[in-house]
């Protein structure tokens, strides 16, 4: 099947109000022939009164290039629906794909028995190349557990965060070593940027793989020290 607009705007409704309580604001939503995104939630900026920035003018623009079954049609309609909920309300996300738009997707996908995915896409690797391709400088913590497995989590690069979670991590008795780098590889993108304290499990050999020439840094609890080469 190929998105035509009375299936679209038939779809934001009846998920409008399964899923988000009927509370998403009509919407124009249009056709195109774009190829490298099926969905898209487009709005402008505008500056108000005493330089604040808000969104409006929401549209949401479906691609007629791809013939796809009905339920994944209705995925890609949602899965928009979902950044017009996030974009609407002004809610800043960790990115695009962030924080709060993956909860709210892992939470539909839950409830509601869907496949939204972050790219429309479906194999892992169309999955991974849609993360953000542009290097970024983040702080990855590098953990080793009690039990010798290894995990990381990526925070951000800002003193008082990354003491917290370096001391928070230090004092569970789950956590034998933490180890902080500065990176720029790409790979790290994909993992949500905070300073809660969890990690993400990961193999020594993936790690090490991503930190070649990354920057060690020491920290005694108080301060990070930079190795100066
Ligand atoms: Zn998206």
């Amino acid at each position: 099947m190929i998105f035509n607009h009375p299936f679209a705007v038939r779809t934001f409704n009846h998920f409008n109000k399964l899923c988000f309580g009927g509370k998403l604001p009509p919407v124009p939503i249009e056709m195109s022939n774009a190829r490298r995104s099926l969905g898209q939630c487009v709005y402008r900026i505008v500056a108000l009164p005493g330089g604040k920035k808000q969104k409006t003018d929401f549209r949401i623009r479906l691609s007629q290039v791809v013939d796809l079954p009905e339920r994944e049609l209705e995925d890609i309609v949602i899965h928009e629906m979902i950044h017009y909920y996030i974009d609407s309300n002004q809610f800043t996300d960790t990115s695009t794909h962030g924080i709060l738009f993956q909860d709210m997707m892992n939470r539909i996908n839950a409830t509601f028995g869907r496949n939204i995915t972050i790219s429309h896409k479906s194999t892992k690797e169309e999955r991974e190349g849609a993360y953000d391709t542009r290097p970024h400088w983040h702080v990855i913590a590098v953990l080793t557990l009690s039990d010798g497995k290894k995990g990381i989590k990526v925070l951000p690069r800002v003193l008082p965060s990354i003491l917290k979670y370096y001391n928070g991590v230090m004092a569970s008795p789950q956590v034998s070593d933490v180890q902080l780098y500065m990176s720029n590889d790409i790979y790290f993108n994909r993992f949500p940027n905070s300073s809660s304290l969890k990690y993400h499990s990961l193999e020594d050999d993936v790690i090490k793989s991503h930190l070649v020439g990354a920057e060690k840094m020491e920290c005694d609890g108080h301060q990070l020290f930079r190795h100066q080469s």
